[in-house]
């Protein structure tokens, strides 16, 4: 799963001439499967010009946790479905540290994702300091027990994973091949206790932070990673579409 996070960026009218350039170029590759996460105002044109194509997803990068209301300047996961999102992101170290929502808020919004039949695309990861404090395998521990901790193994077998280390993100950094392999080991371990392994397997895990056209292929080889999530290097048709073909 190659996934291009373009946060608060590419309104309406970009959105639709990046996507045609894109599909002017890409064609399906077997196993493969490109999900955009477009800012909401900018899911519906993604998701009409990519309908005929379905090796490519929509995700909508944020939700409100309840059904419907009175929550001005909300979208719940059903608008999002209706606008054409498949995926959902939940727990992107943004929304954690810019606006405040903690491991049970993202866990609320992760089962309002799938109880609206979303797909939720889940990122855990450690900020510098719990790094150099050796507390990696703790810290993403306990961001995904809190959030699959009382689901059934088919709602966990709905989701998908991304290990984002905080300090890798948009700072030019990344881990390394081996560092995500562990890491992403360890995350499926934990997917596997919890829901088997049938349905812990069929889950991707995701490498994000700093992904570039020219370090995509070597975190893409590595073991146990299953994809990437990239921010700024998917904002420009060019480097996204070297990073899709790596
Ligand atoms: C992200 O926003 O999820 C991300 C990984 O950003 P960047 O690729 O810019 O580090």
């Amino acid at each position: 799963v190659l996934a291009a996070n373009w946060k608060m960026n590419i309104g309406p009218v970009e959105a639709a001439k990046f996507i045609a350039q894109f599909l002017a170029e890409y064609s399906p590759q077997e196993g493969k499967t490109v999900a955009f996460f477009p800012p909401a105002v900018s899911i519906a044109t993604v998701a009409t010009l990519v309908k005929h194509r379905a090796d490519i997803k929509v995700g909508v990068q944020n939700i409100w946790h309840r059904d419907n209301g009175a929550f001005t300047g909300e979208i719940s996961p059903e608008l999002a479905a209706e606008a054409g999102a498949y995926y959902c992101l939940v727990g992107h170290s943004e929304r954690r540290n810019e606006f405040a929502e903690s491991d049970d808020v993202v866990r609320q919004k992760f089962t309002a994702a799938l109880r609206a039949g979303l797909a939720p695309l889940l990122c855990v990861g450690e900020s510098r300091r719990e790094r150099v404090d050796g507390r990696t395998s703790e810290v993403v521990g306990r961001q995904l027990r809190t959030v699959i901790g009382e689901l059934d193994s088919s709602q966990i077998g709905a989701m998908a994973l991304a290990y984002e280390p905080v300090w890798a993100i948009g700072t030019g950094d990344n881990a390394t091949p081996e560092d995500a392999s562990q890491v992403h080991r360890q995350l499926r371990l934990l997917l596997r206790q919890a829901a088997g392994p049938v349905n812990a397997d069929r889950i991707p895990i995701l490498y994000g932070g700093s992904v570039k056209p020219d370090n995509a292929a070597r975190l893409l080889a590595a073991p146990d990673v299953d994809g990437v999530l990239v921010g700024g290097a998917s904002l420009d048709v060019a480097s996204w579409l070297q990073i899709v073909r790596a």
